[in-house]
């Protein structure tokens, strides 16, 4: 006789304290401590294997742009002294390795599902559970759903007419080809002057026949002087790891504290000592030039000093003064992220390279055998996509979200992300997101934020089991002033005065919000105080 059951009641749904979606480097660590609090977890990710970022970005000159040294995890001051550092800025392929040797360290493969997307998050409010879908038919009920999904995971591609009828290649920078990409012989188009796009194009250039870059805005970007790690440099972080760390922790992006922090103003100094002390952050190379006055990012005179230095070294880098011109951004200094890069104005010199400027004749279309513009057609075997990500919510959108009453996420933040301390939304028990809209994330070096955020999650999970509690919330009221404070914030900067996608601006139709919030240390101060007040702002029950 056949059951009369749904089929919903047929599936064996697995009961798990925790489920972590995502596998970079927060999904790792947060798998590690629940799993050390002997909770019963399951990580789910899309790719084949650990790393996040690092697993999809594999193009060539892919690497950070925080040092090495910073840009890795504390938790464990075994894993921080037994690694080892190649390059100050080291490459992706070493990055990728250094978190797979994480993954093996502490065991982490065994409670991930790998090549799976979790597709649906739906809160069942009399079970107070989460019900947690996957693309592969895996059904969950867990008492917490931690989104560890990344702030730059869903790639951004251009909806131009006619990609699919291109007869070449094309590849995003962010989910690169694992066997990579031969360029040899090939005519070649990169869509886009970003970081990735400003990382690549160098390398590009040297391995293609011809290369013909796309730029719709211009982008500053200081010389990342990268050179191989100095056993010294690295020696004497090691001695005292734990400092190091701390002095970081106390910068404003979570990071620089060895190159000084400074506080003096750029519209202070005269001409000459600003000449000298760029000329030196220039060659010291790196994002630290941002810092390298303490007002540049909140005062439009001293930004425009700033702003000015770079563009005559751009004028200085490239021989063709129409095609220097062209190169030259006209934003506020700063305001989208600042690249590092290495070797990339002096690429524009090269006889196989050209650049167009699309701002002034955009793309109108992929034809089958290259592109078209307003005004020429290209030729092209290969187009690159370097266009970035859908910002801070694109991944966290893609899944179909639902709290309380089936209120979608879509719906709730329809009007741009809204938050209490990125960490959770009113609305939404027991969901988590790290590094989410309206916490530090993408203006802050990201690993020692993901911990920070890791660690706040682990020990409110503890504190709701060892109160006898079972949810958590954010209430509407903290979370209005939290959205509200993230704003004041952002206001007092530069940050918010042009077209980035920290606004969510590359994005066609989506709303424009200022997402990261602008202060590490005082993030965490806050954070800290929500906790030692028994987390005012969040409903418990
Ligand atoms: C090229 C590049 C260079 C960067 N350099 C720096 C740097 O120098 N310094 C810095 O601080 N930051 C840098 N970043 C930011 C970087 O994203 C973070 O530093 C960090 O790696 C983010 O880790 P994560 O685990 O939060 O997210 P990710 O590494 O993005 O991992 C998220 C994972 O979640 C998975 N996922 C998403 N949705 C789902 C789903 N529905 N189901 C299952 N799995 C899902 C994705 O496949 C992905 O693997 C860089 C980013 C890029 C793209």
């Amino acid at each position: 006789m056949s059951s009369s059951k749904p089929d919903r009641e047929r599936v064996d749904i697995a009961e798990i304290d925790v489920v972590v979606v995502g596998a970079g480097f927060a999904g790792c660590y947060m798998l590690h401590r629940v799993r050390e609090m002997g909770l019963s977890v399951r990580a789910f990710e899309t790719s084949s294997g650990v790393g996040g970022t690092w697993y999809w970005n594999r193009y060539p000159g892919a690497r950070c742009d925080i040092e090495s040294m910073e840009y890795s995890y504390q938790f464990s001051e075994e894993l921080q002294q037994e690694w080892e550092w190649s390059e100050r800025y080291s490459p992706q392929s070493e990055i990728l390795a250094y978190i797979n040797h994480v993954a093996d360290r502490f065991d982490l493969r065994r409670d991930i599902q790998f090549e799976t997307r979790v597709t649906s998050a739906h809160f069942d409010e009399t079970g107070r559970r989460w019900h947690v879908v996957t693309d592969r038919g895996d059904e969950l009920s867990a008492q917490f759903c931690i989104m560890a999904t990344g702030c730059l995971s869903s790639t951004n591609t251009p909806d131009f007419p006619g990609l699919d009828a291109f007869e070449g290649d094309w590849v995003h920078t962010g989910d690169w080809p694992h066997e990579g990409v031969d360029f040899s012989g090939k005519r070649v188009g990169v869509i886009g002057t970003g970081s990735s796009g400003i990382q690549s194009i160098p390398l590009i250039a040297l391995e293609s026949d011809h290369l013909t870059v796309f730029q719709r805005t211009a982008n500053y970007s200081v010389p990342a002087n990268n050179r191989p790690m100095d056993p010294q440099v690295q020696a004497k972080v090691k001695a005292d790891y734990r400092a190091f760390r701390q002095r970081n922790s106390e910068m404003p992006f979570g990071a620089f504290a060895d190159v000084g922090r400074r506080e003096e103003s750029a519209v202070l100094a005269t001409e000459e000592e600003r000449a000298e002390h760029y000329d030196y952050w220039w060659i010291e190379g790196g994002l630290t030039f941002l810092a390298s006055y303490g007002d540049l990012m909140f005062d439009a005179d001293a930004n425009a000093t700033a702003a000015s230095y770079v563009r005559g070294k751009i004028r200085e880098l490239v021989d063709d003064p129409e095609v220097a011109e062209i190169l030259i951004p006209d934003q506020v200094f700063g305001c989208k992220r600042l690249c590092a890069d290495t070797g990339y104005f002096e690429t524009f010199n090269r006889s196989n390279v050209d650049l167009v400027d699309v701002r002034k004749s955009p793309i109108e279309e992929i034809t089958p055998t290259g592109l078209r513009t307003g005004d020429a057609e290209y030729a092209l075997d290969v187009i690159v996509f370097a266009t970035g990500f859908d910002a801070m919510t694109g991944a966290l959108l893609g899944i179909d979200i639902r709290g309380r009453d089936g209120q979608t996420l879509g719906e709730k933040w329809s009007a741009g992300p809204r938050t209490y301390l990125g960490l959770g939304t009113a609305g939404f028990p027991n969901l988590f997101t790290i590094t989410g809209p309206g916490s530090p994330s993408v203006l802050a070096n990201m690993v020692p934020a993901i911990e920070q955020h890791v660690n706040w999650i682990s020990d409110c999970i503890q504190y709701l089991r060892d109160a006898g509690l079972h949810e958590i919330e954010a209430s509407i009221d903290a979370e209005d002033a939290w959205v509200d404070h993230v704003n004041e914030v952002a206001n007092m900067t530069l940050f918010p005065g042009c077209n980035s996608w920290y606004l969510g601006a590359n994005v066609p139709g989506k709303p424009r919000v200022f997402m990261p919030y602008i202060g590490f240390p005082m993030y965490v101060e806050k954070c800290e105080e929500v906790v030692a007040k028994n987390y005012e702002g969040f409903v418990t029950s």
